[in-house]
């Protein structure tokens, strides 16, 4: 099967781009890799950034395409089920495919942003901390990692 994306450079590195219109809700990818703990993650230093947090003690290290997916303070995909990349609205061919790496953050990793957004927050920080109307936005979406979700309902 053709793959739906390719990996090019952009403005923050390297990206994932849609080779071909994607339509809103739809699976780009399954984000995959080895189990990481906290610990693990901490002693990666900057390679930290490559981790998707699956729980509160549990990473995945992610294998390419998945690792080269860019942070966007106005994505145009997300999260759901934990590591399944779905189209947020439709995907133009050529686009860079971008999640907000807030919706799988519950640590208390941070990232200066330089995503280029008009509403960017200028930094990237743990799910708990963004304002209430866009957290409630992204969990009716179903776009939030679920042990966040999990604590925010215990
Ligand atoms: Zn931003």
């Amino acid at each position: 099967m053709p793959s739906r994306t390719y990996v090019a450079d952009c403005d923050v590195g390297r990206g994932l781009f849609a080779a071909e219109p994607l339509p809103a809700g739809v699976e780009i990818l399954r984000l995959t890799g080895s189990l990481l703990s906290l610990n693990d993650v901490r002693s990666r230093g900057a390679q930290a950034a490559n981790a998707l947090q699956i729980g509160v003690d549990r990473y995945l290290n992610l294998e390419e395409p998945g690792r080269l997916v860019n942070h966007s303070c106005e994505p145009n995909a997300g999260v759901k089920d934990d590591t399944q990349l779905v189209a947020l609205r439709e995907i133009a061919a050529g686009e860079e495919i971008r999640f907000d790496y807030s919706t799988t953050i519950s640590d208390g990793w941070t990232m200066p942003c330089r995503c280029g957004a008009s509403g960017c927050r200028g930094l990237v920080v743990a799910f708990q901390l963004l304002p209430t109307a866009l957290r409630q936005r992204y969990a009716v979406l179903g776009l939030v990692q679920r042990f966040i979700l999990e604590a925010v309902e215990a």
